[in-house]
């Protein structure tokens, strides 16, 4: 391996779904990885073991392989930095606490809940910042070792100094300045002997070779603690890039209340992983053009750290929506077959028993007309079944009082056609027209509504020879009656 290869990692905790963010901070790390021929690390942070949800991990690999996600080094794969799992890196963690209080850079702390919860009313009552006060910082060591031996509850703190500046150099946000002063002396070891995110991230992020950082914008503010645990443990700080939160379109941080997060669900709505790779690409970073279709791999190619903006960037429902069409009409009509067809299987109209090739004219005269495969089906449910209804202001406006007249001649024709392709039908209506002597569209309309119930859909040719001959005729017929019925009732 060379010394500059670049190396980033995707953290979670799992909290038992990939957030939309998660999934964005992912697929940044993903893209510039690839892009540079680097490798693209995945390690689970799992020492809050009060967030431990059962089937998490799992769950989140899960979700990450079915985008295409995949990464080189993490759970399952392996690596030669692992284990990629936090809470099996405990020793690691615990070791370099121990060098940090060596150095005075870190201290034990040996404070009761009740304590803290004091020194916090205190302060708050003076209206001051809560901040730990450093009481155990001065202990000696006979004094430590004494509590230690008596088993005392302790933390292990991070010694910030009081008044000192802190740079954070951020690829997307550029220089940024934090001074010491706000910052409390954070808790490196808890009292279960665990680490806090601080110091297991920087600890991982330095023993995995991790060269960039990339994650949401909400970490900026333990960066500076970050910086600290890196210049004390004399370690190289990596490159950090901080991602634009996400925003509701009311412009508040994207939450569950405004709409679903967790990426599964938008994979349980039908969405396709293209689409939601390519919209999630989209929130944050553009190429400086206005292309808005990508795929994974245009991505791979375009994709610029330096190019991430730094405003917030709003969820746009609708542009997923659209992307998600966009994506099925990139498809091929045979790869779409193959996805549609489980979701047919599982319809109410399995029972048909479609054929695979039946199937593909249904996806091909529809491609073009629906945002999900679902559509397939709830929005042409006239491939399926006879219409029960008929659009009341489509008949206003096509069903003349010669209609039924026109459509009986061309019932007729239509018997006399075999085995009928889209142009037979095409051949017949058109030759009908001209034998009436009236325009095709005194046709076309009406048997659409006929055929259809309704006034839009696919070529009205394709429409006829999905639906077949003998389905053809007799949904003619029975339109022929039920409308003459509706307009006797609606006359009296
Ligand atoms: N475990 C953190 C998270 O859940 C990782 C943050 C980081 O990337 O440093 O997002």
């Amino acid at each position: 391996m060379s010394e500059d290869k670049i190396r980033v990692r995707f953290a979670p905790s799992p909290t038992g779904y990939l957030h939309i963010g998660g999934l964005r901070t992912a697929l940044y790390n993903y893209l510039f990885a690839r892009k540079n021929n680097g490798v693209f690390v995945l390690r689970i942070e799992d020492t809050d073991r009060s967030r431990y949800v059962e089937g998490a991990v799992k769950n989140l690999i899960e979700t990450l392989k079915w985008v295409g996600l995949d990464y080189d080094e993490g759970p399952e794969v392996g690596g030669e930095y692992g284990p990629y799992f936090q809470s099996q890196r405990l020793e690691l963690y615990n070791n370099y606490s121990k060098e940090l209080i060596e150095k005075g850079h870190a201290y034990y702390a040996f404070d009761t809940p009740e304590r803290l919860r004091q020194l916090r009313e205190e302060q708050q009552k003076k209206k001051l910042q809560p901040k730990y006060d450093k009481r155990d910082l001065n202990l000696s060591k006979e004094e430590i070792q004494k509590k230690l031996n008596a088993g005392e509850p302790y933390v292990i703190r991070l010694n910030v100094p009081p008044s000192e500046k802190v740079i954070v150099e951020d690829v997307i946000r550029g220089t940024v300045e934090f001074n010491t002063a706000i910052i409390d002396d954070q808790i490196l070891i808890k009292s279960d002997g665990f680490p806090t995110y601080h110091m297991a991230n920087v600890v991982d992020d330095h023993l995995m070779g991790i060269t960039h950082v990339i994650r949401g914008e909400e970490w900026l503010p333990s960066t500076p603690k970050h910086v600290l645990l890196y210049k004390y443990l004399g370690w190289e700080t990596p490159v950090f890039a901080h991602l634009p939160l996400l925003l509701n379109p009311d412009r508040t941080k994207l939450s569950k209340r405004q709409g679903d997060v967790a990426v599964e669900d938008y994979r349980a709505k039908g969405y396709l992983k293209e689409a939601l790779i390519n919209f999630v690409a989209l929130l944050g970073w553009n190429a400086g053009d206005d292309k808005e279709f990508y795929l994974l791999e245009e991505l791979i190619e375009k994709f610029e750290l330096k190019q991430v903006h730094k405003a917030g960037a709003v969820f746009n429902i609708d542009k997923l929506n659209w992307l998600n069409g966009e994506h099925i009409r990139y498809k091929s009509p045979e790869v779409l077959l193959q996805m549609f067809k489980q979701e047919y299987e599982n319809s109410e109209y399995a029972h048909l028993n479609f054929s695979d090739e039946h199937l593909l004219k249904i996806v091909k005269a529809m491609q073009e007309r629906v945002t999900f495969i679902s559509e397939l089906i709830t929005n042409c449910r006239y491939f399926y079944e006879a219409p029960n209804e008929y659009d009341p202001a489509v008949i206003r406006k096509r069903w003349k009082p010669d209609t039924p007249k026109h459509l009986t001649e061309l019932i007729n024709k239509f018997k006399k056609l075999e085995n009928p392709t889209k142009e037979d039908y095409e051949h017949a209506l058109r030759s009908t027209s001209e034998r009436l002597g009236i325009g095709a569209g005194k046709l076309i309309h009406p048997v659409r509504l006929a055929v259809s119930g309704v006034g839009r859909g696919p070529g009205v040719f394709n429409l006829l020879e999905i639906v077949g001959q003998e389905e053809v005729i007799k949904r003619i017929q029975t339109a022929l009656e039920k409308i003459k019925l509706e307009e006797t009732l609606n006359n009296n």
